[in-house]
This record gives C-alpha cells, structure tokens and sequence, in this order.
C-alpha cells in the first residue's frame, strides 16, 4: 500500500491537520486546510472515492463542503462515500448553513457531484480490494471517536485518530505493520497521547507519528526514538 501523509500538524502547528492518504483514494481525515494541501501535493482529488472520518472536530471534518461543492461544480460521475460517525450529515449541513447561506438545496450538490455520506456505528467493509475496519479509540468527552485499520495483500496500516492510550491502541499496534498515531500533547491525557507513550508503544510496533503540536515534534526529534519515523506533510510510504 501507497500511504501519504497529506497533514501532520494539530491546531496548535503550523502543519496542515492531521489527513493521511491510501493508495491515491482513501482518505483518512479531512480537516481544515486539507483540500488546499492535496492541490499543493498535485493530488487529483477527484480520484478520492473514500473518506473515512474520525470523529467530529473540525480539524478532521471541517474541508468537507469544499470536497462536495469542487465535485458538483465539475459534475464528477464518480461516487465518493464519505463514511463517519452519527450527525456526520447534520454537522456538514451546517456547516454549508453557515458557509453558504444563498445555497437553497445542498442535497443538489451532494447529488450532481455524486457524493454520500454513510453514517456507521461499527464499520467493516471491502472497497476495491482494501478491507477497512474502524475500532473504537478513547478521545475524552468525544464519543464516538474511531480509529481505522486498513489492510491490503496481508499489510495492515492502522490510524488512531485522535486518542488517549487505550486497549484500543495497544490492539492497533499489536495487530498492525504501521500505525499512524497522534501525538498532540505533551503527556497522556484523557483526550490524546504525549511522547512517553509513543515510545512505550514503539517497542513493540512501527509508528509514524501525525497529530503533533510544535512542542511535541520537537520532544520527538530530541528523544530520537527507534521505531518512530516522525510525520512530515507530503512523506510517502510504500507499506
Ligand atoms: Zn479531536
């Protein structure tokens, strides 16, 4: 699998948000400042035909009408499924509410660009060749909040999304080549993980780090940890 990291940053970073991207048409997160990082990168963001959203923070959700609104205006006979938790579909009508008063039907857009959203509680399916599962993962008070393992030729690549440590996390470690995970904070908290975690995990798996706060890539850099490749916009991996 082709795996690219389109942001690595948190809020707090001058990083596009955390978005990673598999084998050109999987997305995975698309926050703020995503759209214009996949130009950046010269990604034909019209052959994305999955986004998998992991929780409802606008720093992985908030680019979403501008995806819906680009395939409308160019009429992309190509169907995206945007997958994510319950409310997706309300919070992305608001989102257009606000962004977009004088627009009198959304529901248009959604279908001239042939784009839907499937909202899930558990997720477990085949889209072209890749099996994409979702785990629940611990992110304070923000409930549900998923993190995804996507698994190709016997290669699995897991994301956190966001997450505290958790059994969810040692079992997206444990069960995979490469994790992706946050790393947002300076130490664990109830709603993301800090550097000493990641090195813990990292005895026991390959980890790419996303997520990061400025404080945090720095710690990393310093702690120069094996088994940790630190995230950088626009790295790609072949896994
Ligand atoms: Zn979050």
């Amino acid at each position: 699998m082709k795996l690219q990291l389109i942001g690595t940053g948190s809020i707090t970073a001058p990083q596009t948000s955390a978005s990673s991207l598999i084998d050109d048409h999987i997305l995975i997160d698309c926050g703020t400042g995503v759209i214009k990082e996949l130009m950046k990168q010269k990604i034909n963001i019209f052959d994305i035909d999955t986004i998998l959203i992991t929780h409802l923070h606008a720093d992985h959700f908030f680019d979403l009408p501008y995806i819906i609104l680009l395939r409308s205006f160019n009429q992309i006979t190509n169907n995206l499924k945007i997958y994510g938790p319950k409310n997706l579909k309300k919070k992305v009508n608001a989102l257009f509410e606000i962004g977009y008063a004088d627009l009198d039907d959304v529901e248009k857009l959604f279908f001239a660009g042939n784009t839907s959203i499937v909202e899930f509680d558990n997720l477990e399916k085949e889209i072209n060749g890749h099996l994409i599962t979702s785990i629940l993962v611990e992110h304070g008070e923000t409930k549900p909040s998923y993190g995804y393992i996507i698994e190709k030729d016997g290669k699995k690549i897991g994301f956190s999304g966001d997450s505290c440590y958790c059994q969810a996390i040692d079992h997206l470690v444990d069960s995979c080549d490469v994790s992706v995970l946050e790393c947002s904070f300076p130490y664990n908290s109830k709603e993301h993980m800090g550097p000493e975690i990641i090195e813990k995990l990292a005895l026991k798996g390959k980890i790419i780090v996303t997520h990061m706060s400025l404080y945090t890539r720095k710690e990393l850099k310093k702690r120069n940890i094996d088994n940790v490749i630190i995230g950088k916009d626009s790295d790609i991996f072949h896994i």
